[in-house]
């Protein structure tokens, strides 16, 4: 008798909404809107805290309707299911998006890893050379904006800062340095290529979004706009599928 074959489907599953609220002194109306899988409430300071409280939930409520209706799974045409577009882990990301939520991270790896003197941590916007640096003399830090994101690979990113307080011991990439971030990310090189692949997806993605004049001129056909953006889409395909070889 052969035992039962089992199969799993992978599909990924929209990130649930990660709620920001934001109270606006002045502001006379609340609003809300998503990024990705943030929820972004605006609502005034002055109003009674039971008042902000309903009024949170109405949007709440509304936002997340709305949500559900954008990302339902998309049947394909063909009847077959596409691959999984992440790896099963995708789960552990991290949502990186201010100085903030960087500071916290940096802060507390390196708190239960090298207890280096960090001082500093602040965002760049090193787009084609570095995806983070540090300055030893000043323990300062900078983390690329292209390295961060609501959903980035936590293995990946936790490599990229290791190397960075790496640094402090060793200035240059020399085997005694690599040995340094071995000693907490012993797959270091296969997080690293994640990590670039990951920044280089951010540069496309990002400029996707917001095209520089050079990029696509505002009076440029829109066949050729069409070409630049498919373009960019199968770059991410790309990245994305080595990021699972
Ligand atoms: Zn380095």
């Amino acid at each position: 008798m052969t035992p039962p074959t089992v199969t799993t489907q992978l599909t990924l599953l929209p990130p649930p909404l990660e709620w920001h609220i934001q109270e606006v002194p002045k502001r006379k109306t609340a609003s809300g809107r998503i990024r990705g899988s943030i929820g972004v409430i605006s609502i005034p300071k002055q109003w009674s805290k039971a008042y902000k409280q309903e009024v949170i939930q109405t949007l709440q409520r509304r936002l997340e309707k709305a949500y559900a209706k954008t990302t339902q799974p998309a049947v394909p045409k063909n009847n077959q299911a596409d691959p999984p577009l992440l790896p099963a882990n995708a789960s552990m990301t991290l949502n990186i998006q201010t100085v903030e939520a960087l500071a916290d991270y940096v802060f507390q790896l390196n708190a239960e890893t090298f207890k280096h003197p960090l001082k500093s941590v602040k965002i760049g916007r090193s787009k084609y050379s570095s995806l983070a640096y540090i300055k030893v003399k000043t323990g300062e830090m900078t983390v690329s904006k292209y390295s961060l994101g609501f959903a980035i690979p936590e293995p990946a990113f936790r490599y990229l800062i290791l190397h960075e307080l790496a640094h402090f011991l060793e200035p240059n990439h020399s085997p005694r340095f690599w040995q340094q971030v071995a000693r907490f990310c012993p797959d270091y090189k296969i997080q690293r290529k994640l990590m670039q692949a990951y920044h280089q997806s951010q540069v496309q993605q990002v400029d996707l979004l917001l095209p520089q004049k050079s990029a696509i001129k505002p009076n440029s056909n829109p066949q050729k706009q069409e070409k630049i953006i498919n373009k960019a889409l199968r770059f991410l395909g790309k990245t994305i599928h080595s990021m699972l070889e």
